[in-house]
């Protein structure tokens, strides 16, 4: 008994704390990544090229408009390419950033990378998604006690392996009130990860009919988001079906967990950093 408490002592305090400090991610973490077109060299497309997800678009500029009158000042600089980024098709891999001959994405160490909508997380500058909170009437019922079912549809179980670390003493998730649970009869929710293969197809849909009205689902890693890695494999996988609506996108593969307690607490409006 002695050694035990002598060794609790010795451990001393190990839970994150919030808000995060960048001390609480290892070296080799990549955040958020932030992009800067003006550096874009016209024509170059190395990071679409080196992206093995398609998760980069780039537009080109809009032709130059002849000023409205003879006196109007002309434009000397050329309008820069619209690079724009998916987080939720982004596997933090990063050949966009080797492949870039201008710096013109970068990784930051941010870690806030959820957004409550598919198309926030398509970035094209250095702003966070943006990410509102439920309602009040969902955050009355929610914000103090979430119980989650976790579906793992398919993948390569790394996002599943994050969000069991939530658990533990460092993260913590049930200090906010939030716990996953056995059956989807107890579940406020579910989370969703993988690319959804066919063979979990419909445990899926009846996991989601079998959580009691109203519910949240949560859709954890680029897998769940866009197929990920796996979207260019026709066969065995389809996404998430269109019946089961999205409530907080998680991006990363996998998301580190303090990336998803960011989006949940968020989501509950108690977490505004
Ligand atoms: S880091 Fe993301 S956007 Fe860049 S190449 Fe890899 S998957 Fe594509
Ligand atoms: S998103 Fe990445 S880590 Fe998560 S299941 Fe898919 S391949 Fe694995």
């Amino acid at each position: 008994m002695l050694d035990i408490l002598q060794a609790r002592w010795r451990q001393g305090f190990r839970t994150v704390l919030l808000p995060v400090t960048q001390d609480a991610f290892p070296d080799r973490f990549r955040g958020r990544p932030i992009i800067d077109s003006t550096k874009c060299v016209d024509g170059c497309r190395a990071c679409v090229d080196a992206c093995p997800t398609g998760a980069i678009t780039i537009t080109a500029p809009a032709p130059a408009t002849a000023p409205a009158t003879a006196t109007a000042p002309v434009s000397t600089s050329a309008p820069a390419n619209r690079v724009t980024l998916d987080l939720g098709k982004c596997i933090f891999c990063p050949a966009c950033v080797e492949a870039c001959p201008t710096g013109a994405i970068t990784y930051t160490r941010d870690h806030r990378l959820a957004a409550r909508t598919r198309d926030d997380l398509r970035i094209t500058n250095a702003e966070a998604p943006k990410i509102a909170a439920l309602d009040a009437a969902m955050r009355k019922l929610l914000g103090r006690a979430l119980r989650l079912r976790q579906v793992s549809a398919g993948g390569c179980n790394g996002c599943e392996a994050e969000l069991v670390a939530l658990g533990n003493v460092v993260f913590d998730m049930s200090r906010f009130g939030i716990q996953f649970v056995a059956s989807p009869r107890h579940a406020d929710g579910i989370v969703i990860t993988g690319p959804v293969t066919h063979n979990m197809r419909q445990a899926l849909i009846e996991t989601y009919e079998a959580t009691p009205a109203p519910r949240i689902v949560i859709a954890v890693g680029a897998c769940a988001i866009s197929q990920g890695a796996f979207a260019s494999e026709s066969g065995p996988v389809s996404g998430i079906p269109p019946e089961i609506p999205v409530d907080l996108f998680i991006p990363g593969c996998p998301p580190h967990p303090l990336t998803v307690l960011d989006g949940l607490l968020r989501m509950l409006g108690r977490n505004e950093s």
